[in-house]
């Protein structure tokens, strides 16, 4: 446990919070796509790869039963993904 806190870097608190919008996110992105998000969707911040972006990115990754996977980035720290960037991204 303490590995992983360590390795992002941030207070437990802050840790906590973005376990906490994870989740949120999930729910969100599950209720957006209904009964074909069935698979495995994985949400987390990360570093934004695209060079004229200075902010962290939020990549949700949908694994479908049938192994198709869908990876999306929102350029948001996952505290500020709201309902409607997952609408507009899906
Ligand atoms: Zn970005």
């Amino acid at each position: 446990m303490a590995g992983i806190l360590m390795m992002q870097g941030g207070s437990l608190r802050q840790t906590a919070q973005n376990l906490w919008h994870a989740q949120r996110i999930k729910r969100l992105v599950r209720d957006r796509l209904g009964h074909s998000a069935q698979g495995l969707v994985s949400v987390r911040e990360t570093i934004c790869m695209d060079p004229a972006c200075e902010g962290p990115a939020t990549e949700i990754r949908i694994v479908m039963l049938d192994f198709r996977e869908t990876r999306v980035t929102i350029h948001k720290s996952l505290s500020q993904v709201s309902a409607v960037d997952i609408a507009e991204a899906f």
